[in-house]
């Protein structure tokens, strides 16, 4: 009997890796300087960049809002994908981390697409807002510190337009979500608002395994 649901493994993962992505050049740079790099695990596994590109070339994506960009991996996948008027306003904190990034962005020819914000996010979310920018955005990715993906998620339900998407990334955390006796602060912030979004009537959600969890809270017509 099949497995209900099935348990990925390193080499099975590696399969798919190997059969189904399609990995830029550039991005394969940047995914091995990122590995060798302190924080590298934070990257993003391959398979889950190119679905996020899909994603843009799905939805018709032209403007895009990211917070956490780290070493550019999502950003860069995104920025491929997108039409070359298409943009991405980029949210960090590290100018270390995201020099990586510009970089990558650079070689990939890609520069000209996307605009880097190094400030706390939850300031730069409300300066948008405050910009009039409300509804302005086709797709949001929200990969940065925990305590604070509540707050993300509220101003980005108003920057991004009815129809648009939301994706929360590490919704399942490592599998600490269902740990009880996890209380970490970042645990619990990621419990409490995949509990939100469950009951949340704004948006429409479905939440995937791929990578270590990602949501997608589609936006509904208020
Ligand atoms: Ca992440």
């Amino acid at each position: 009997m099949p497995e209900r649901v099935l348990q990925m493994t390193d080499p099975l993962h590696d399969y798919l890796v190997d059969v189904a992505v399609r990995e830029h050049p550039v991005l394969s740079a940047l995914r091995d300087e990122t590995a060798a790099m302190p924080m590298g695990i934070m990257q993003i596994s391959p398979d889950q960049g190119q679905f996020m590109a899909m994603l843009v070339r799905l939805t018709g994506a032209r403007r895009i809002l990211e917070v956490g960009t780290f070493t550019g991996y999502s950003s860069l996948s995104m920025a491929l994908a997108l039409p070359d008027d298409g943009t991405i306003h980029a949210c960090d904190v590290s100018d270390e981390y995201t020099a990586v990034a510009r970089r990558h962005w650079a070689e990939a020819g890609i520069a000209h697409k996307i605009t880097l914000t190094l400030a706390p996010a939850t300031e730069t979310l409300r300066g948008f807002l405050d910009d009039g920018m409300a509804g302005s955005f086709d797709l949001m990715f929200i990969d940065a510190d925990k305590a604070n993906y509540d707050a993300y998620y509220e101003h980005g339900l108003e920057l991004v337009r009815a129809g648009g998407v939301i994706l929360v990334d590490n919704v399942l955390w490592g599998g600490s979500v269902i740990d009880h006796a996890d209380q970490d602060d970042d645990t619990a912030a990621i419990r409490a608002l995949n509990d939100k979004l469950k009951h949340d009537e704004r948006v429409d959600v479905t939440m995937l395994s791929i990578g270590d969890g990602l949501t997608l809270a589609h936006k509904r017509a208020s």
